[in-house]
């Protein structure tokens, strides 16, 4: 039974019961979500160089976090899977081999050379050059123009400064192969002649910093490693990148790979790797247990300045001094260059010798479980990825913000003032322990990379390739006429604009595009259906 008091007065409502009705503002930015549409689009003012017609498009914001827009960032996820998927399993080149050039590139090419060895003989002899310099420019210009990429004197600016010490890496203690240039896993064939091309997934961590329980907190705190946990952080992106080519190394082929970098549980990165074509685990193990990633920095081992007693900047010379003895502090370069032969490195960052692995199938039910394991947290900042509910939840994540407060996070890093080092170009207002690096923040938890990282013959397009695919099987299958962007002129309409809409507005023709986009949609789809069933019955006929 109803209480009584809890039916409204007829015709009557409380001040309560009004303010708990949702406003029609908040009912729209709902309805908005519901449809995908943009909740901060932008507004473009077009117009059509030639009929001189304007009219508004509004744009999505194209967010890339749910907190900024949940769908323009849900959009960006799911293209990201689309990208996934595509790459993962290909069973041809993306990018085939370059044609040789053709017979007007060739002759422009001889041309070049010609002029180059012509212009090298009158520097060798001491003469004016400037004529020849000119001539090679055009040449340049023409050899562009023919539609060759790059440049044919890569080397003929900026002599670049050998430095021994930041490039060197030990070389990892694998069997040393050829890389081949091809992009494409091994088929294999099963018994009764079918093929099958197997791609894998694959998933690395951090090493151990202290026993941790379920919810990833240290079960000691005091003895958990922070400071290898941040170091680690920093250097992740490094790490993987050695990963990658040490495995190619050992496989002998252009090995490709889509992965994502995400938070644990205890707040160290980890990474899920779609790669195409499989590695033993045999193979795997060898291969993370062989990668390292040396950091040739300064050493941090001796605090120089802390608390008040800061480097003070010296505009005069554009560096920083010490303040009680007003010399310059060293340099980042000469810091370098003081880095031994029998020095160590500043650090050396390894993966855990736990790692996950398995085989996945194309268009198998695995594969779109780990494209979504892939994508999962691609809409959340690594900081955001696992909200800290208890109070020792959010101790850990101080703790671990303290200890990347005073890490290095790149050369030009703040920090290197505590250890008495000039940051790399330094600046003035830089304060140790106040970096305004990326890495160094809460949401970031010391790994300030991208979040995705895509080998460059992954798929053989970029996201933006992806993205007009769709619009392209969308404008075919409706029939619809191409536009032609030359024809149009694109303006950002401004508040004080006459056709300027203010947001609320923006918001309802947001939602009113996406209804019209989900109807053509439908549409689209319905239209595929029928020209896939009239291909059927055609093959139906035919047999
Ligand atoms: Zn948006
Ligand atoms: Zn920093």
């Amino acid at each position: 039974m109803i209480a009584p008091a809890s039916i409204p007065a007829a015709g009557r409502t409380t001040r309560a019961e009004r303010l708990a009705q949702p406003t029609t503002r908040e009912a729209v930015r709902a309805v908005a979500e519901n449809h995908g549409a943009c909740l901060r689009p932008v507004q473009l003012r077009r117009t059509n160089t030639r009929t001189g017609e304007v009219d508004q498009v509004l744009i999505p914001c194209g967010a890339t976090l749910a907190d900024i827009c949940p769908p323009c960032a849900e959009r960006a996820k799911n293209l990201r899977a689309a990208q996934c998927r595509e790459g993962w399993h290909l069973d041809t080149e993306p990018i085939p081999p370059a044609p040789p050039p053709d017979e007007v590139q060739a002759m422009w090419v001889e041309r070049r050379a010609q002029a180059q060895a012509e212009r090298d003989r009158a520097a060798q002899a001491g003469e004016d050059t400037t004529g020849l310099d000119e001539l090679i420019a055009d040449l340049d210009t023409e050899i562009r123009r023919s539609g060759l990429r790059g440049n044919a004197d890569p080397g003929q600016t900026r002599p670049r400064r050998q430095r021994s010490t930041r490039r060197r890496q030990d070389a990892p203690d694998l069997p040393k192969r050829k890389i081949s240039p091809h992009t494409i896993g091994k088929t294999y064939a099963a018994p009764d002649g079918k093929t099958f091309r197997p791609s894998m997934f694959l998933t690395l961590t951090c090493p151990s910093y202290g026993k941790v329980g379920e919810d990833g907190i240290p079960v000691d705190p005091d003895s958990y490693d922070y400071q290898r946990a941040a170091r680690d952080a920093l250097h992740f992106a490094a790490l993987f990148d050695r990963f990658i080519q040490n495995l190619r190394r050992v496989l002998g082929h252009d090995v490709q790979y889509f992965a994502t970098i995400e938070p644990q549980k205890r707040l160290a990165p980890h990474v899920h790797i779609a790669i195409r074509g499989t590695v033993s685990r045999a193979e795997l193990r060898q291969i993370i247990a062989a990668t390292y990633h040396q950091v040739w920095w300064p050493s941090t081992d001796t605090v120089r300045f802390d608390g008040d007693d800061l480097p003070i900047w010296h505009e005069p010379s554009a560096r920083y001094l010490d303040p009680e003895t007003g010399e310059l502090l060293t340099d980042w370069d000469d810091a370098l260059d003081a880095i031994g032969p029998h020095d160590e490195p500043m650090y050396v960052a390894r993966f855990g010798v736990r790692f996950n692995a398995q085989g996945v199938l194309a268009g198998s039910k695995d594969a779109g479980r780990c494209i979504g394991y892939l994508t999962k947290y691609l809409t959340k900042q690594l900081g955001d990825c696992h909200h800290p509910n208890t109070g020792p939840q959010h101790d850990h994540v101080d703790r671990l913000v303290e200890a990347l407060r005073f890490e290095p996070c790149s050369p030009t890093c703040a920090n290197w003032l505590r250890y008495g080092i000039q940051p790399k170009n330094p600046r003035p207002g830089l304060v140790p322990g106040a970096c305004k690096g990326k890495a160094h923040r809460r949401e970031h938890l010391g790994y300030a990379g991208r979040r995705v990282l895509v080998s460059r013959k992954w798929s053989g397009k970029t996201l933006a390739d992806h993205r007009s695919d769709r619009k392209a099987w969308l404008t075919e299958m409706l029939g619809l006429p191409a536009t032609d962007p030359a024809n149009y002129r694109w303006e950002t309409v401004q508040p004080g604009d006459e056709d300027y809409l203010p947001p609320a507005r923006r918001l309802m023709h947001a939602v009113a595009d996406r209804l019209y986009w989900e109807q053509a949609l439908a549409e689209a789809r319905r239209r595929a259906r029928d020209v896939l069933a009239d291909e059927l019955s055609a093959t139906g006929r035919a047999a």
